[in-house]
């Protein structure tokens, strides 16, 4: 299939862009790698009546460090440089781990780290690790800028606080603070495929060893970052042993998602996964801050 005719516009700066975005609002789609636009317009799922090509515009793709450790990322900047930046391995090792597990060499090449987060697709491992991470997100148009947790950001599937004027244009990474850890895990069908279940963990030690703050963010399993709270409360305070960890596993598995069934896994299997990758991030998450 091909795409309908949509007007294509390919500003060099960011202000041309936002002139665009806001001339043009819910008829305008702004296109980042189009690995997932490209192929959704070729199927005529969308139908953007104008594209903003984003690729042009060379301040739009940088990796700085911001203050305390933070790593600030442009939202045009290719998932194959996130993956191989020395930074983001030194301060932001979660994103670091992550990266890899996004699709394919080929897809991280074209694919951009603002435009999978704005993408909100509920399979996506970036979306996860932003709200474990408590990410912020700078948006901007015409009438200015904001800078909203990536918590808030995620409303529904496929959809975000993005208002159709505005541009997704940084993420910031706060770095993690002392005595963390942190864990990655997620079950496809093959390497490279959208996973049918994945899981991220952090979790701070207070000076006791015990459990200060614990996230436990879930993909995959409903319509956007899948936060496990009673998992959590049950941490909360606790020696992080591997008895606390297997009960914290059964509650989020049992009570804190609601995960689809399809063709590629049941509800029970997605929750025996869930149940699993909670074990396994969590207990790797309190192993690195114990032993580094
Ligand atoms: P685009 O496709 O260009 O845009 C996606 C959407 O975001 C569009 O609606 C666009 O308007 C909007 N958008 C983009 N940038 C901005 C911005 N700066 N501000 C506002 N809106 C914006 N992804 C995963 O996470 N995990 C996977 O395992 C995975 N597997 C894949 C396998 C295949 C075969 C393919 C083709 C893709 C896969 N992807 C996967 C998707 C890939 O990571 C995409 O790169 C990503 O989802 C979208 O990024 P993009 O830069 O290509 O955005």
């Amino acid at each position: 299939m091909k795409p309908a005719p949509f007007k294509y516009f390919a500003p060099t700066t960011l202000e041309e862009a936002l002139a665009l975005m806001a001339e043009y609002g819910y008829e305008a789609k702004a296109l980042a790698g189009g690995q997932s636009l490209i192929p959704t317009m070729n199927f005529r799922l969308a139908q953007p009546e104008v594209l903003v090509d984003l690729n042009h515009i060379a301040e739009l793709a940088y990796i700085e460090p911001g203050n305390e450790g933070a790593v600030s990322i442009g939202a045009m900047t290719r998932q194959r440089a996130v993956e191989r930046s020395p930074l983001v391995a030194e301060h932001v090792p979660l994103l670091h781990e992550t990266m890899p597990y996004i699709a394919h060499p080929q897809i991280r090449n074209r694919g951009t780290f603002g435009g999978s987060i704005a993408h909100a697709d509920p399979a996506s491992e970036l979306p996860a690790v932003a709200v474990t991470l408590e990410a912020q997100l700078r948006l901007s148009s015409t009438n200015g800028e904001r800078v909203i947790l990536a918590s808030d950001f995620f409303i529904d599937l496929f959809d975000t606080a993005l208002e159709p004027e505005e541009l997704l244009v940084e993420v910031t990474l706060p770095a993690m603070p002392p005595r963390s850890g942190y864990a990655f895990e997620e079950i496809s069908r093959r390497r490279g495929d959208y996973a049918l279940v994945g899981a991220t963990a952090k979790v701070v030690l207070d000076n006791n060893q015990r459990c200060q703050q614990s996230k436990l963010i879930y993909f995959s399993v409903g319509n956007g970052p899948v936060r496990a709270y009673q998992a959590e409360a049950t941490l909360q305070g606790q020696e992080l042993t591997a008895e606390a960890i297997q009960a914290a596993a059964e509650t989020a598995a049992a009570q804190d998602i609601d995960p689809p069934g399809d063709i590629h896994a049941s509800v029970v299997y997605r929750r025996h996964l869930a149940k699993v990758l909670a074990q396994r991030v969590l207990t790797k998450a309190t192993q690195r801050v114990k032993y580094g």
